[in-house]
């Protein structure tokens, strides 16, 4: 039987805690994980069978010794899109747990099976969407049960999320941060946007995107907003191709992220050039058959300019393709496959310095 001096000394040791961790920071557990305070963890949410095979996704948390929120970075929900991923490879490192308030839960590869198999836009075992099919449901497909297990483990656990996304594999695309715009009432939506602000890429999208209560999500940040969680989405990278400086460019986004939520020390300067893009308008093809580009990412187009040329397999011209109204190009194909009723690019057509 312990004596009574060695039972205050542990009531004592109890009430200061480990050194270094405030009092009342609980170990985080996600998945199979249980991760102390002051420290990091790494391991897997599973996404059990069903009408095809299990998978799992590699998730780490970073988990502070001081109490503050919980922001959720969501990369690999496109899995040929490696700058996000490489991102959260090359930031996690950055983050000293010791000095953390909150905590970090870092989705490595939301969507495995499409980055092993290089696969644009979709799984590949159920050629579906992930980024079309949230919330997803536990007896779909191996795409929406994925949905389901980031609906329901992940972004429920929150304060912040964050789906990050870079052009795919075929895509060049220019820096933006996007958030919407309509959904999620006046106080998420502010706080959405600031943090898509504090990112620090000169173009935030304002996405129209306003679903009805009884329509699904569809994407990521939907399922936040829906539930007063503040989210926004990262658009850096592009075309499958490791670029040290876009991935920089993210790392340093996260930075300046997490010490606008306060939970990192830091500077915070503005942006500079700060735009705000109201209105798109995409460009699908016509024609099945070999595209030409003739712009990149970035560019300014007037009306009516020529983006690319499409010829078919025999070398013949079927298609010219141009921008139907002047703006500054997020993103174009810049790849020759092209399929009739693809997207070819995107064209910010509403720009402005102040909301
Ligand atoms: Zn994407």
């Amino acid at each position: 039987m312990p004596s009574r001096r060695s039972l205050i000394v542990v009531a004592l040791l109890a009430l200061l805690g480990v050194p270094g961790v405030a009092r009342g920071v609980e170990p985080f557990r996600l998945g199979d994980l249980v991760v102390a305070p002051g420290s990091v963890g790494h391991g897997v949410l599973a996404v059990p069978a069903g009408s095809d095979g299990a998978t799992e996704i590699p998730v780490s948390v970073i988990h502070g010794a001081q109490p503050g929120p919980v922001l959720a970075l969501i990369a690999g929900v496109h899995g040929a899109e490696i700058t996000p991923i490489l991102a959260l490879q090359a930031w996690a490192p950055r983050v000293d747990p010791a000095a953390l308030r909150g905590t970090v839960v870092l989705v490595r590869v939301a969507n495995v099976e499409a980055f092993l198999a290089r696969s644009v836009r979709v799984n590949p075992v159920d050629r579906k969407n992930l980024n079309r099919v949230f919330p997803g449901r536990s007896d779909g497909s191996v795409t929406e049960r994925i949905a389901h297990v980031l609906s329901t483990q992940v972004i429920p656990r929150a304060d912040a999320v964050v789906d990050i996304h870079s052009g795919d594999a075929h895509e060049d695309l220019r820096p933006w941060t996007g958030y919407y715009a309509k959904i999620g009432g006046a106080a998420v939506i502010a706080r959405s946007r600031a943090m898509a602000v504090a990112f620090g890429v000169p173009y935030v999208v304002e996405f129209p995107f306003a679903p009805r209560d009884e329509e699904p999500a569809l994407y990521t940040g939907v399922v936040a907003v829906r539930r007063g969680i503040p989210a926004f989405d990262i658009e850096v990278g592009r075309l499958g191709n490791v670029e040290p400086d876009l991935v920089d460019l993210v790392a340093g986004g996260l930075d300046r992220l997490t010490r606008h939520l306060g939970m990192r020390d830091g500077a915070l300067p503005p942006t500079p050039g700060l735009r705000f893009v109201r209105e798109r308008v995409s460009v699908s093809a016509e024609a099945t058959g070999i595209f030409h580009g003739r712009v990149r990412a970035g560019e300014e187009v007037a009306a009516g300019a020529l983006i690319g040329e499409i010829t078919d397999f025999h070398g013949r011209p079927a298609e010219r393709v141009v921008a139907p109204r002047a703006g500054h190009v997020l993103f174009v194909l810049a790849t020759p496959a092209v399929s009739r009723g693809e997207a070819i690019a995107t064209i910010a057509t509403a720009v402005h310095q102040e909301p």
